[in-house]
């Protein structure tokens, strides 16, 4: 990134607070645009010369979110100056995996960029280094469900969401290992508003928070128009819709990197469910555990919506959860 709009007439704590009610007003919108700890909102600033962000710690939930709870400041002008020391740094041109030294060097830097002190909280989401990536001063990074569905639709057929990406600057990315190989696919978009990331959710790049509801109308006339009418009815908040769509028992799919990531904390609660008539084993999940009871809830409403929708490729699944990141996570959501 070479230029940024940020705009120097804020402090740090206003900014903060602004960041907080954001968080606030998103955490409204759990399941259906984040579950669990998962998804994180970004604020850049400038301190003097030097640009930082603050954005959602680790293991927080992003409704559980206060300006003195689980925000994380970080020196992005260090974060691109080490990034680029170390080599992790001008992205490659290909949508080349990061190896493992590579991830575990994205994961240094991150932490020594990281400002620590009695204001900043906790670590800062693996998923900063596609808050980097973009300009824009406000990042909203969702586990959105309709997200998932439209990039189904994409890859189904690139024309059938061309209305979407005309609307907006969208790029559609393939299902791709979350930390420094998200990164780099990012910073290939910098300049994009929508950046929509299959089994994943959205990347919103906005100048304003105000923008949102530009997105939530989107997915709406998605859903709508592409008749995904179990997740029409819940975007319009009918709550029946949602009590069915969560008695259902499905079968086991990784549609997340967080199902994936979670599955060895939901697997004990996961109950097979009597039917000889399916073709493949079905579930239900019986657990107290409010972080699980979301992202398996997710799990039922794409099912319902679109039974089609394909998982995670398995090498994505097999090691998405031993990123020194997520175990990072697990251990904070586990004290
Ligand atoms: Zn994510």
């Amino acid at each position: 990134m070479t230029s940024s709009p940020i705009v120097k007439n804020l402090g740090r704590e206003t900014c903060r607070e602004e960041l907080a009610a954001f968080c606030a007003q998103i955490g409204l919108k759990t399941p259906l645009w984040v579950q669990g700890a998962g998804g994180n909102i970004s604020r850049k600033f400038l301190d003097g010369e030097a640009l930082r962000l603050w954005i959602k710690a680790s293991g927080y939930r992003v409704g559980g979110v206060t300006k003195d709870v689980g925000l994380v400041e970080v020196d992005l002008t260090n974060f691109y100056a080490a990034a680029h020391t170390t080599g992790l740094l001008p992205a490659p041109n290909n949508l080349e995996p990061a190896t493992v030294i590579k991830e575990e060097s994205y994961h240094s830097v991150l932490g020594r960029s990281t400002i620590a002190g009695a204001n900043g909280q906790g670590r800062p989401s693996m998923e900063t280094g596609l808050h980097a990536m973009l300009a824009a001063p406000w990042v909203v990074h969702l586990h959105a469900l309709s997200a998932l569905l439209m990039a189904h639709v994409y890859q189904q057929c690139p024309e059938d969401l061309a209305w979407v990406c005309k609307r907006h600057r969208t790029v559609v990315l393939p299902a791709l290992m979350p930390g420094l190989s998200l990164t780099w696919a990012t910073a290939r978009h910098a300049q994009a508003s929508h950046v929509i990331l299959a089994n994943h959710g959205v990347v919103l790049a906005l100048q304003h928070p105000d923008e949102l509801a530009s997105w939530q109308q989107l997915e709406y006339e998605f859903c709508d128009r592409h008749g995904f009418d179990v997740l029409t009815q819940l975007l319009s908040g009918d709550s029946a819709s949602f009590s069915r769509a969560t008695q259902q028992p499905i079968p086991l799919r990784f549609y997340f990197p967080d199902t994936a990531v979670f599955f060895a904390k939901i697997q004990p609660f996961l109950r097979q469910w009597r039917s000889s008539a399916a073709p493949e084993p079905l579930y239900v999940l019986e657990t107290d555990d409010q972080d699980l009871q979301e992202i398996w809830a997710a799990q039922q409403i794409l099912y319902a919506a679109c039974p089609e929708l394909p998982s995670l490729p398995d090498a994505i699944v097999n090691s998405v959860a031993s990123l020194p990141t997520e175990q990072l996570r697990l251990a904070k959501i586990a004290s």
